[in-house]
């Protein structure tokens, strides 16, 4: 059996997550597998979540709601997968690669004596995987040797699981969180911006290191974002030069995004940052330098100094 770990963001499955079950319905027939099942943990959203989930062509969906996302770090998530995935037999472990999933699948995969694999992109028909390697520059055929297997899903390979008009079994388990924690989470705070999630926004306006400060990058990247209706995500650079918040980092270290519409402004395509715009569908980019390598990704691009192109393309915009 598939198990598939569940993001949800209140009592809505985050779209990236109907990625992973798209995975994870592939690898059912792709490796040979009897049942998929999804999993959601936390709190009393939990279960609006999974009854949304069930809608996803899963086989069964499970949710815990006595364990609080609140206070959720990745020794806690380790060890109920760890317990859920011995009692409902799991062979095969799957969660997306967000932040969290990074943190507690290495540290379930070693519970379990699993091995396991790194942003998957297929599942290959003898049973191996095809994984992302340097930042998505080169492709690995990885086989797992180990009874049970573990890996994250890269979720732009995967189209978003569409909703179906009737749903699977909704179940509730009832483990408990695990004593005695190695680490708790005091605080979360969420940098709500009032603009789309970035991991779920059709579209993305994303800023460099063109821009010299924090007042600049939210005069054009975030007024080209409104106008657009965007999330708005940055280079690794731009965060590093205090511009935008980390959680607006997109790239190999920061959050993988699959819009319809990415819109480069003054970035200059470094491999690491076009890892976490693989996926989306159409890439505008405006930069100075006509050799920009960004430009080579884009479908539409222009040579232009940031400063001036968007606040003409915010005019143009806002009149139609
Ligand atoms: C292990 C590792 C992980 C990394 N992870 C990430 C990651 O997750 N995400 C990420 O983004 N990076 C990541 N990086 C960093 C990455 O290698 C690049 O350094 C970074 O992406 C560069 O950001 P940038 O394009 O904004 O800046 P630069 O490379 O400095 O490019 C700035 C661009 O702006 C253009 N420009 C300048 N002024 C203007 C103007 N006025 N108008 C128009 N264009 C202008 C320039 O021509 C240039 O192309 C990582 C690096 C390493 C080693």
């Amino acid at each position: 059996m598939i198990l598939v770990f569940i993001e949800h963001s209140g009592p809505e499955v985050a779209l990236w997550s109907r990625s992973v079950i798209s995975a994870a319905l592939e690898a059912k027939s792709a490796h040979g597998y009897r049942r998929a099942a999804g999993l959601l943990v936390g709190g009393k959203n939990a279960v609006l979540a999974a009854r949304e989930a069930s809608y996803y062509g899963l086989d069964q969906v499970y949710y815990i709601d006595t364990v609080q996302t609140a206070s959720h770090p990745a020794c806690v998530d380790a060890a109920v997968l760890r317990q859920v995935c011995l009692r409902l037999g799991v062979m095969l472990l799957l969660a997306g690669a967000s932040s969290r999933a990074k943190s507690f699948m290495p540290r379930t995969a070693h519970m379990l004596g699993a091995g396991m694999v790194s942003e998957a992109v297929a599942f290959l028909p003898d049973g191996a995987f095809r994984r992302m390697m340097y930042a998505g520059s080169a492709y690995a055929e990885v086989e797992v040797l180990t009874k049970i297997k573990a890996a994250t899903i890269q979720q732009s390979a995967f189209a978003a699981a569409p909703k179906l008009d009737a749903g699977c079994e909704v179940c509730c388990l009832d483990e408990a969180c695990p004593a005695p924690l190695q680490e708790e989470i005091i605080a979360c705070s969420s940098a709500d911006d009032g603009r789309p999630e970035l991991r779920d926004a059709r579209v993305v306006v994303s800023g460099g290191r063109a821009f010299s400060n924090a007042g600049e990058f939210a005069a054009h990247v975030g007024a080209l974002a409104d106008c657009l209706g965007a999330a708005v995500g940055a280079s690794r650079s731009a965060v590093d030069a205090g511009c935008a918040p980390n959680s607006a980092q997109v790239g190999q270290t920061g959050k993988v995004v699959s819009p319809d519409l990415y819109v480069a402004l003054g970035i200059s395509g470094a491999i690491q940052h076009l890892a976490g715009m693989h996926g989306a569908k159409t890439v505008v980019a405006v930069n100075s330098d006509p050799a920009a390598p960004v430009f080579e990704e884009s479908d539409y691009y222009l040579v232009g100094d940031v400063c001036s192109v968007v606040p003409e393309l915010c005019r143009e915009l806002k009149s139609i």
